[in-house]
């Protein structure tokens, strides 16, 4: 590993403007180090959205594929930052600036592992996969399309920015629309006439925060949350008959969303208002991030345990996210197990955003001895 290579790579991240949707500078600049590195660099084109790349690092022999995979974009600059966030400023082990968090050292980490692999002729019993994703802070676009274009591997890392404790698992979450139908008439005559939706889907509402959701050991349970609510007629003299609720829902791996929609018709059905809801899930233009758990005991999580504590003196324990990423669609629609690791920082998705330097070059050493042993 080369240690100002490394850095440089990182300070050279920073520097370039990546906010979703912006990512095509930062696509060539890593589609060039790959080239440079050796691999045939592939281009993921989509319309309206930045592209994503990958390639592949083939082993001399044949044996398992390893997905190293971060995504390239960033959150825009919030208000708030002291320092330029497109220039890398150093401050002892911290280093500030836009992505330098999440996730440019999890990037630069990937291709220090990459080029010291190939430099230092590592034997590898199976291959390496490498993609660097576009949209992941938006809508998960670019690695939806890696997988429905074929993207396959035995195992991936995530590098997202978990250095203390490692994921194997994500709650998943839906948008659902909860639509109240009540009977209405004139004004006048309420409530002796017609029915008020609004009244209903308000009942009803407090009555789904109220639901039970299943509780995950370790993950916690899930969440019912009303986002919001709209109905009635504001411009005639109407009984509403028609409310509509939407409802944000994060589940555990045991629930879907037809458990969902069970539960929301259930309590209609208690509160006398069966057969006038109907529940539906929002509309979305690439599927819904499911929840998932890996096995604790995957070979990938156990050496990457096994390594953390060699580079570290630490031990690295498992955990599980309470929100969604890129993780999900990989292990549910990729069918690949996924463990989210890399180096982190502080002030994500904020102004003042800072990564550690220690932790890009620690996560490096994890990920190069880990493929060692996985594919050695
Ligand atoms: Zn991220």
């Amino acid at each position: 590993m080369n240690h100002d290579r490394l850095r440089n790579t990182y300070f050279d991240l920073i520097g370039i403007n990546s906010i979703s949707g912006n990512e095509r500078e930062i696509a060539s600049y890593l589609g060039d180090r790959l080239s440079s590195i050796g691999l045939d660099v592939h281009f993921s084109e989509m319309e309206n959205i930045g592209p994503s790349i990958y390639a592949q690092l083939n082993g001399q022999n044949d044996g398992p594929t390893i997905l190293m995979i971060g995504h390239m974009d960033t959150v825009a600059v919030m208000d708030g930052w002291n320092t330029d966030p497109f220039t890398p400023i150093i401050d002892g082990d911290k280093v500030y600036g836009l992505g330098a968090c999440d996730m440019k050292g999890g990037l630069a980490s990937i291709l220090e592992t990459i080029a010291t692999i190939v430099e230092e002729n590592i034997l590898l019993n199976g291959n390496i996969k490498i993609a660097f994703v576009s949209d992941e802070e938006v809508l998960s676009r670019g690695t939806y399309k890696l997988i429905q274009d074929g993207l396959k591997a035995d195992m991936a890392i995530m590098a997202e920015c978990r250095f203390q404790e490692a994921a194997i698992g994500f709650r998943g979450r839906y948008s659902i629309n909860v639509t109240v139908n009540g009977q209405t008439g004139h004004a006048s005559q309420y409530p002796f006439v017609g029915e008020s939706a609004i009244i209903s889907a308000s009942r009803l509402a407090i009555e789904i925060e109220n639901l039970p959701t299943i509780n995950h050991p370790q993950m916690g349970g899930g969440t019912w949350c009303i986002r919001h609510i709209q109905g009635g007629i504001k411009s005639t003299l109407n009984i509403p008959d028609k409310c509509e609720i939407f409802v944000d829902r994060y589940v555990t791996p045991e629930e879907t969303f037809e458990s969902c929609r069970d539960q929301i018709l259930d309590a209609a059905k208690r509160l006398g208002m069966g057969g006038k809801v109907i529940v539906e899930l929002v509309p979305r233009e690439i599927p819904y991030l499911e929840a998932f758990e890996i096995p604790r005991d995957h070979s990938m999580v156990t050496t990457l345990q096994k390594k953390y504590k060699d580079i570290t003196g630490e031990n690295l324990s498992v955990g599980y996210d309470r929100s969604v990423c890129d993780s999900n669609f990989l292990a549910n629609i990729g069918n690949i197990p996924t463990v989210t690791f890399g180096p982190s920082g502080e002030n994500l998705h904020r102004s003042n955003e800072f990564g550690y330097l220690s932790q890009v070059e620690k996560s490096t050493l994890i990920y190069i001895e880990t493929i060692k042993d996985l594919l050695g």
